[in-house]
């Protein structure tokens, strides 16, 4: 079937279509440089936008995947979590296109869909696999028995997410909004054992993530350097603070593998875009002989493919449809992949 996925949980108007696993078309309208000068999504902006850009994004799309209208066999799309405003457009165009077309509506869970992208890449997910989680606004292990059935949480971050702490500490290096990218930039041009920076709940035993105490010491290492007139290495920081997240969060993802018994690890969300994260976790799952599984970068962020592909998943699972008055669910848990 032809699966129509609309995603509008944060900043990025995304649109994707598949067939099956096969990705047709993954069009997106971004905010992004609307809310550069505030350092952060500002969630009225990105209401707005998404506003303004959802007609013509999924035009673009069916134009690009050269289809029509009639040619959609379902609507998915995103129902949280995310941005209150903003998922509420999304959601409210995809009952739209539903009713208008009489086709049936999946709402779906964002950060499922960030696990269930990898597929139109790399073919069905092995069951069970484990998910590292890590984006924006989530940072989670998960136990992934059917990406469209069943994800079980296995631990998570007790305060910030990893995005969360790449963008605040880029904040800190005068690098721009979104950080993420910009540090993994930068960290190409420094050395990863400059600064020991801590690595929060690295040898606690469980599988949880702490990033709020790496956060605030590199502000304080920043903060004596800048009193004592001391100039700073921003790739050196960079990059010191990138192998404090990543070490913990791969040694972690491994730790779960083994913990379960289980040979397959998903990496998914905007963080997993790093390099350098791609790199230690490739390096670490081949020692331990696990098989490691990551979508491209573009498909890592937020887009509509996730959202159709999930969806997908669900049409051929025989899920049942989602009603017409679902809301649209600012926290919905990881653990209700579709509502
Ligand atoms: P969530 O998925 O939790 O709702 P979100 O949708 O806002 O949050 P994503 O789009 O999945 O988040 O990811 C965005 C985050 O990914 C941002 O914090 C951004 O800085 C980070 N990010 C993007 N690229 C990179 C990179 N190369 N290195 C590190 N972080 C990155
Ligand atoms: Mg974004
Ligand atoms: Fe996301």
């Amino acid at each position: 079937p032809l699966v129509l996925g609309i995603e509008t949980s944060c900043d990025e108007t995304g649109v994707g279509i598949v067939r099956g696993h096969t990705l047709l078309a993954n069009t997106i309208a971004s905010s992004v440089e609307q809310h550069a000068r505030f350092g952060g999504v500002v969630p009225e902006v990105a209401s707005r936008a998404h506003l303004e850009a959802m007609t013509p994004t999924v035009e673009r799309a069916l134009e690009r995947a050269g289809l029509r209208f009639t040619d959609i066999d379902a609507i998915a799309v995103t129902a949280g979590p995310g941005l209150s405003g903003a998922l509420l457009v999304g959601v409210a165009a995809a009952k739209a296109y539903s009713l208008g077309l009489g086709l049936p509506l999946y709402g779906v869970n964002h950060l499922a869909a960030h696990v269930a992208v990898d597929q139109l890449e790399h073919g069905a997910l092995p069951k069970p696999c484990i998910a590292l989680l890590v984006s924006g606004g989530h940072s989670s292990l998960l136990l992934v028995p059917d990406v469209a059935k069943d994800v079980v949480s296995l631990g998570s971050t007790v305060d910030d997410a990893a995005g969360e702490a790449f963008d605040k500490v880029a904040r800190v290096l005068g690098l721009p909004f979104p950080g993420g990218p910009y540090i993994d930039r930068a960290a190409k041009e420094g050395s990863g054992t400059a600064v020991a920076f801590p690595r929060g709940k690295r040898d606690d035993g469980t599988l949880d993530f702490s990033f709020s105490g790496l956060k605030t010491a590199v502000a304080r290492w920043v903060e004596a350097k800048e009193r004592s007139g001391e100039s700073i290495h921003v790739p050196d920081v960079a990059a010191s603070f990138q192998e404090a997240v990543v070490d913990v969060l791969t040694r972690k993802a491994l730790q779960a593998c083994a913990k379960y018994g289980v040979q397959d690890l998903l990496i998914g969300g905007g963080v997993a875009a790093n390099s350098r994260l791609r790199a230690l976790a490739q390096e670490r799952c081949d020692a331990a002989g696990v098989r490691l599984r990551v979508p491209s970068p573009g498909l890592c962020t937020d887009n509509g493919a996730m959202v159709a592909a999930l969806g997908s998943d669900l049409v051929a699972a025989g899920a049942a449809p989602s009603r017409l008055d679902i809301p649209a669910d600012s926290s919905l848990p990881i653990t209700t992949v579709h509502v």
